[in-house]
């Protein structure tokens, strides 16, 4: 996603505008305000709406009122997400923030909820919501005085879009709504992992159809739409399979305890270290002062030395001391989510300031190929203990023997 910023906050929810709101809000607005005379007919015929298109489209009122449409359709959107954060917060999952972008809106669970009950009530929230908002509009028609048909039409325009928002969002298209309620449905009497891949892959057919679709019609937002749908899909079903992989592993359990992880003094000249890590075969080492941690040297780190400088420079020159870490108590799914977010390969345990371990990608992938090949993480957590010390350095990502 593009660049976002914070318009304001509901019940303590930050909303946010993405850049990509602003190119669609006025293709919105035209596309409404040109199709008024073809959405005159619908409205009267569905809602009793009695308007006539000569007046709605004098002049400058089509895009005026597209405008108008275009907000109050928006408007609803945040409502139905809204729909969903409210009932989210209720069951103790916390909301991030609800952003507006392109397609629509997104409200930011930081947490995947489990329960199925949980994730059925949440889901279908927010398609309540858009009926609800659809049926407001409506009544709010029946009363406008008809002199006002500008007003009607905009009403008439979002109870109709709204409900049909809320049957779009119902198909069993996962990650939308209609396939977390199918998900929720699936996980009654299966694991959540496996309820998850089969709404997935339901989500990933509905996604080609969509665009199939979308491709005949020449409809470049309901071709952007599957295609979300099935990176949403994919990427969803992917990390609820590692999660539940994961459940219940901690960092300590698969991670290089600490007397096993090969340090180095901020004293140690840059000449001595490379001769280590040629030796060692490390490309990188925690720096030990007294027994704290007080940086990570690398390979990269140490060649910034001009050859013939590097008996006068000391590790303490180059290392670094923004340092990723992680508590030997954290999950070991968190430890992979911080890798992937700040792209790097290994991550420094600490606890109360002190080194007590080093976990890498390595070790979770291993951790994740025993328990998938097993189904324990009993016997994950004994092959960590088995196993000869990480003989691959922490912090930069590197191949673990990158220079033979
Ligand atoms: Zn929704």
């Amino acid at each position: 996603m593009f660049k976002s910023f914070r318009i304001g906050s509901l019940f303590g929810i930050p909303i946010k505008l993405d850049v990509s709101f602003l190119l669609i809000l006025p293709v919105f607005a035209w596309l409404i305000g040109s199709q008024i005379e073809l959405l005159v007919g619908p409205l009267n015929a569905v809602l009793g709406a009695g308007l006539e298109s000569g007046s709605l489209t004098a002049g400058y009122r089509p895009w005026v009122l597209g405008l108008l449409a275009a907000i109050g359709l928006f408007v609803g959107v945040v409502l139905h997400e809204l729909g969903h954060s409210l009932v989210a917060i209720r069951y103790g999952y916390p909301i991030d923030s609800i952003t507006l972008w392109i397609f629509g809106g997104l409200a930011q669970l930081t947490d995947q909820p489990e329960d199925w009950k949980h994730e059925l009530l949440i889901a279908i929230a927010g398609p309540i919501v858009s009926v609800l908002v659809g049926i407001g509009s409506y009544l709010l028609m029946l009363v406008v005085p008809t002199q006002f048909d500008g007003a009607v039409f905009v009403l008439a325009y979002l109870a109709l879009l709204n409900v049909a928002l809320a049957g779009f969002n119902m198909l069993p298209a996962f990650p939308m709504d209609g396939g977390r309620v199918l998900r929720a449905l699936l996980a009654r009497g299966r694991p959540f992992a496996q309820a998850t891949q089969i709404a997935a892959e339901v989500g990933k057919l509905f996604a080609l159809a969509m665009g199939l679709f979308g491709l005949l019609q020449l409809n470049v937002i309901l071709i952007g739409i599957a295609f979300f749908i099935y990176i949403g899909a994919s990427g969803e079903a992917q990390q609820t399979v590692l999660s539940a992989a994961f459940e219940g592993v901690t960092v300590s359990d698969i991670m290089t305890a600490g007397d096993d992880v090969d340090v180095v003094s901020p004293d140690d000249s840059i000449a001595d270290l490379l001769e280590r890590m040629f030796s060692e075969r490390h490309t990188g080492y925690p720096v030990m002062d007294d027994g704290r941690l007080v940086g990570l040297v690398t390979l990269t780190d140490a060649r910034e030395v001009d050859p013939v400088e590097r008996d006068a420079y000391v590790v303490e020159d180059v290392m670094s001391t923004d340092l990723e870490t992680i508590g030997p108590d954290a999950e070991a799914m968190d430890a992979l989510n911080r890798m992937q977010r700040h792209g790097i390969g290994r991550l420094l345990v600490v606890e109360g300031g002190d080194l007590v371990g080093l976990i890498s990608r390595t070790d979770l992938m291993t951790a994740l190929d025993i328990i998938r090949s097993s189904g324990s993480t009993e016997a994950a957590k004994r092959a960590a203990d088995d196993r000869e010390p990480d003989r691959s350095p922490p912090g930069d990502g590197r191949p673990e023997r990158g220079w033979e």
